[in-house]
């Protein structure tokens, strides 16, 4: 089979895509039938069962949309977009003229068919497909499975801000330093931060939100410009009074209020303005029509604080970071709201002035996506003409130095037809300004040493030539290498493991694989040893089986409750898998592959047997998982944590008023979003942030609390000590000398210890005078208590009494207080207890 490169990148977006092909070392992005350059990401059924992508299909959104206000109810729906947003989950789109339902994934592959057909001189079976960077495990299953129902059987997947900086480093002039992606989509915002070292780039960290994009601008321009306009114009109080119609009446809106935001982008005002029977009727009958004038100023002042939340999101990437905007050397803009200039100047003011706008925000990932394709080899399947002959060539294809070496063999088993016996090939680099000369070829290989323009995608093309000077064909007929930018391996972007039963805490804990950290560079192996079978498995019986459920989960979230992870994965084993018996409880230890593209493969081994079992990885759909009465639970559990942060003196006011405004938005939500997947998972995404931000809070706090503690249970000890006869005076001296320096260091592991250490002694001193009090009491009062053996217990007290008049310590007063305590006649859970 020969081996060629890839040549085709595809952005899969939310709201738009496109697809990108490598021509003669460029990425060129294919124009759409509206002869576009990115694709509606929209699907329509009509009712012939025709099936319309992109911009056809949003129009029939749009006018399906401005219908729906014409009788004030909601169509029957066949128009879908936004499906990416429910990828990996078992949502069903259900399409009345179809008569079926769509999943995620089908409904992707008809943007994916559709992109396919603009490239009409060409079968593509292989390409890069991006994803954002966060995408986990059963959505990248599920874009894959989109990509096979596309026939495009070879995919690898990519990280959308590593295509974006790739298309971007390219071309600019700056190979190193602290690169930022600023991500804003139609619907998703993602900050990437990257770490480029002599064109060498590595993605560091990641960060976003799920639920913040164009789509938030549109509504906001409706809500605070196109809605108060219709009001001021028309009676709508009864439209607006119920959800329903109000909502159709925002939706028909939206595509006004895109259309002005999207133009006021480059001009200082632009006019709105409706068709003839275009909307319905208000509440008074009269016909809505729209015919406004919108200003930049009026949109600033409504996207401002939606843009304000996709900067503070930078910030605290840059902060964890330890970074500021002034270490950045170039924030990439990417989406088509980057466009804006009201964003471009908040960019500039708050994070760095060194904002990129060389690459155009709507193709950057699509043609990064290509030049990434270009390195990867994807298999040929045709047989190779007869005639043709058949080269081997390897190479690496993005270089930072300015030569390279492309070592070329011939294929002679893999050629038919007549072969002349004496072969040339010449390499000639696209702009003529290169070529190799004649080299003769033969089985046994040699090298070429390819000269480079910096700075580009270098496009070699190969001629072969019989000893007679006369061409003869010959595959593969190009080599691509790009020079001046390295794509470093992806990271992980989120926490792989597995849950543990914690004992000390007795609840079940999100342990990371060793290897599988956030930020790992991938390919990446995990392992946990020791882990133990809880059954016996017998070998070829099915139903014996043990089940190994796999988490992905956020940063930071070792040890924490499972709101931070989610269920993925399940690794079945069985007694099919295994040669002989696995008693329960025998050892297990696991090793999980993660390769390029985020596919797993899980190595199960059983050190009783020594055997290791391969598995590989199946990830199917996923239910949302999350109940609505667990969201409400943990709606709760925040709310009373907060609580309790803000009664805390120690903690200001404005520490907690984010997280208060980000639960108030939850709660204010939480009915209009609970019955939708989609809607379930924002809320979760949202309660997660806000546990995030709870427990920084917390954290920082910890501190100031523990120091609190500590100064209230010296006092203690000090005032027991001195009410108590100052017996233990060396010993509260050394812990006053401990406490100073530990509040002096602040260090909250040693403060601990110490604070334990202050308990203990603290139990000493005031235990020697409870334990006193109890000889003198009992002494005193032995004929008021009935003992199983009243001469023993009366020849203990005395002994006590005497020890007592000795200053006896608690060790030898504490045994025989319990002798005595033993000797009483009265039920154990009556009896004192010391
Ligand atoms: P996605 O990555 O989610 O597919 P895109 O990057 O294609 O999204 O961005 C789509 C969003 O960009 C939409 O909300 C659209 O309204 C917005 N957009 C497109 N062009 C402009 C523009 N000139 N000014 C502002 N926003 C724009
Ligand atoms: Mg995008």
């Amino acid at each position: 089979m020969a081996q060629v490169k890839m040549k085709y990148g595809i952005d899969l977006g939310t709201t738009n895509s496109a697809i990108c092909k490598m021509e003669n070392g460029d990425p060129c992005v294919r124009k759409t039938d509206t002869l576009k350059d990115t694709l509606p990401s929209c699907v329509s059924f009509t009712k012939k069962k025709v099936v319309k992508v992109g911009d056809s299909a949003y129009n029939d959104l749009r006018q399906d949309k401005s219908k729906a206000t014409r009788k004030w109810s909601k169509l029957n729906e066949n128009v879908f977009i936004e499906f990416k947003r429910t990828m990996g989950l078992n949502t069903l789109y259900e399409s009345s003229n179809m008569g079926c339902s769509f999943s995620s994934e089908e409904l992707s592959s008809e943007v994916l068919k559709a992109l396919k057909s603009f490239m009409s001189d060409d079968t593509i079976n292989a390409a890069i497909i991006t994803i954002p960077a966060k995408f986990k495990a059963d959505q990248i299953a599920a874009t894959k499975r989109a990509a096979t129902l596309a026939g495009i059987e070879h995919c690898e997947l990519l990280q959308e801000p590593i295509a974006a900086s790739m298309a971007y480093g390219l071309s600019s002039a700056k190979k190193g330093g602290m690169w930022l992606v600023f991500d804003f989509g139609g619907g998703t915002f993602d900050a990437a931060l990257l770490k480029v070292e002599d064109g060498i780039m590595q993605v560091k960290d990641t960060e976003g939100d799920n639920y913040l994009g164009g789509k938030n601008l549109d509504y906001a321009v409706v809500d605070e410009i196109i809605v108060p306009y219709i009001q001021e114009n028309y009676i709508i109080d009864e439209i607006l009074s119920d959800d329903v119609k109000k909502q159709i009446l925002r939706d028909a809106m939206k595509f006004y209020a895109e259309q002005a935001k999207n133009q006021l982008s480059f001009k200082s005002q632009c006019d709105i303005t409706s068709q003839l029977d275009e909307f319905g009727e208000d509440d008074e009958g009269t016909e809505v029509e729209l015919d406004m004038v919108v200003t930049q100023q009026q949109i600033k002042e409504v996207v401002t604080p939606i843009f304000q939340k996709a900067i503070n999101i930078c910030k605290d990437l840059l902060q964890r970071n330890n970074l500021q905007g002034s270490d950045l050397d170039s924030l990439i803009l990417v989406g088509g709201p980057t466009y804006s200039p009201v964003l471009r100047e908040m960019l500039k003011e708050q994070i760095t002035p060194n904002v990129d706008t060389s690459v155009d925000p709507m193709t950057a990932v699509a043609k990064g996506a290509a030049l990434y394709a270009s390195g990867i080899d994807s298999e040929v399947k045709d047989e190779i003409k007869a005639g043709t002959i058949a080269l081997e060539l390897s190479y690496e294809s993005s270089s930072v130095e300015t030569m390279e070496f492309v070592s070329i063999k011939l294929l002679l088993n893999e050629c038919s037809g007549t072969i002349p016996s004496k072969l040339f090939v010449e390499f000639t680099r696209n702009d003529n300004g290169w070529s190799s000369g004649k080299l003769e070829i033969n089985e046994i290989g040699d090298v070429v040493e390819c000269q480079l323009m910096e700075g580009k995608a270098n496009a070699f093309a190969l001629t072969a030539y019989d000893e007679k000077g006369s061409l003869i064909p010959c595959f593969p007929n190009e080599v691509n290498i790009m020079q001046g930018i390295v794509v470093g391996n992806a990271v992980l972007p989120y926490n792989i493991g597995i849950e543990v039963h914690d004992r000390s805490q007795n609840r079940d804990a999100f342990i990371p694989l060793k290897g599988l950290e956030k930020n790992q560079p991938i390919p990446a192996i995990g392992v946990r040893n020791g882990l133990k079978t809880p059954k016996q498995l017998r070998p070829g019986v099915t139903t014996d089986n043990m089940v190994i459920p796999i988490y992905q989960g956020e940063s930071n979230t070792e040890g924490t409750s499972a709101i931070y992870s989610d269920h993925v994965f399940n690794v079945f084993i069985t007694g099919d898998d295994i040669p002989v018996l696995i008693p329960a409880g025998s050892d297990l230890d696991i090793t999980l592959k993660v390769d390029r593209s985020q596919q797993m493969m899980m190595e199960v081994t059983f050190p009783i047997i020594g055997e290791a079992i391969e598995k590989v990885i199946e990830v199917g759909q996923r239910s949302t998982g999350v109940d609505i009465s667990d969201l409400q639970g943990r709606l709760n559990e925040a709310k009373q944590r907060l609580i309790s942060l803000q009664s805390n003196s120690v903690v200001k006011e404005s520490e907690t008023t984010e997280v208060q405004g980000l639960l108030n938005d939850v709660a204010r939500r939480f009915d209009g979003e609970k019955n939708s997947d989609d809607g379930k998972m924002h809320l979760l995404a949202d309660l997660r942030r806000a546990f995030l931000k709870i427990e920084r809070i917390e954290k920082e706090h910890e501190w100031d609390a523990l120091e609190a503690e500590l100064r209230t249970k010296f006092d203690k000890l000090e005032k027991a000590n001195n009410d108590l006869g100052n017996k233990y005076n060396s010993q509260v001296e050394g812990l006053r000398n401990q406490t100073d320096q530990v509040i002096r260091k602040k260090d909250i592991q040693m403060g601990r210890q110490l604070l334990s250490d202050i308990d203990s002694l603290f139990i000493g001193v005031t235990l020697i005078y409870q334990l006193i009090g109890f000889v003198q009491h009992h002494s005193r009062n032995f004929g008021q208590y009935s003992w199983k053996d009243a001469n023993r217990a009366r020849q203990l007290l005395n002994q006590g009494m005497e020890m007592v008049s000795n200053n006896s310590e608690v060790d030898s007063l504490h045994p025989l207080v319990c002798a005595v305590i033993e000797l009483m006649d009265m039920p154990e859970n009556e009896k004192p207890e010391f």
